[in-house]
Order: C-alpha cells, then sequence, then structure tokens
C-alpha cells in the first residue's frame, strides 16, 4: 500500500492527497523595497550601498486542482477584461 502524502490548500484550505493538487513556488521578500533601493543606490553614491537589504525567500505551496482552474480562469477573465477596455479605449 503506498501512501499519498497530504497537504493544505492554500486556497481553500481543505486538505488533499498530493496527486490531486499542484505545487507552486512563490517568492515573497521582506525588507526595504527593490525599486527604492535601485532609486537612491544605484546611481554612484558608494554609502547608501547595503543600508537596503532585501530579504527573497521562497516558499512552497500546494492549490488544489479545484483552485488551480479557478485561478486559471481568473487570470483569463483578468486580461478578456483589460482587452476589452483596450479595444473601448482604441475605437470609441
Ligand atoms: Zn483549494
Amino acid at each position: 500500500m503506498k501512501k499519498v502524502a497530504q497537504s493544505t490548500c492554500v486556497r481553500c484550505h481543505h486538505i488533499y492527497p498530493r496527486t490531486e493538487m499542484t505545487q507552486k513556488t512563490v517568492t515573497s521578500h521582506s525588507g526595504n523595497s527593490y525599486g527604492v533601493y535601485n532609486l537612491f543606490g544605484g546611481s554612484g553614491t558608494k554609502k547608501a550601498k547595503g543600508s537596503a537589504r532585501v530579504h527573497y525567500r521562497k516558499k512552497q505551496i500546494w492549490v488544489c486542482n479545484d483552485c488551480s482552474w479557478d485561478e486559471m480562469r481568473n487570470i483569463f477573465y483578468m486580461v478578456t477584461g483589460l482587452a476589452a477596455m483596450y479595444v473601448y479605449t482604441v475605437y470609441m
């Protein structure tokens, strides 16, 4: 008998066997934003270097297939929505 590891879906918080889930890697960072660091530390000022430290953390998350489809549908709606908006502003 083969035991399948289970995980909690980050979206619906249900527990599913991992065979029915999709694993995703998300990168989260804490500390000062990289954009701000670039703006003030990127152009030659040496003493600004090292004052802004960015910590990146990779996180493994599990999403069940239902939520995965849901996510894809949301992205699809968002993209078609933006396209519709673009067409509206260009041709109206
Ligand atoms: Zn889910």
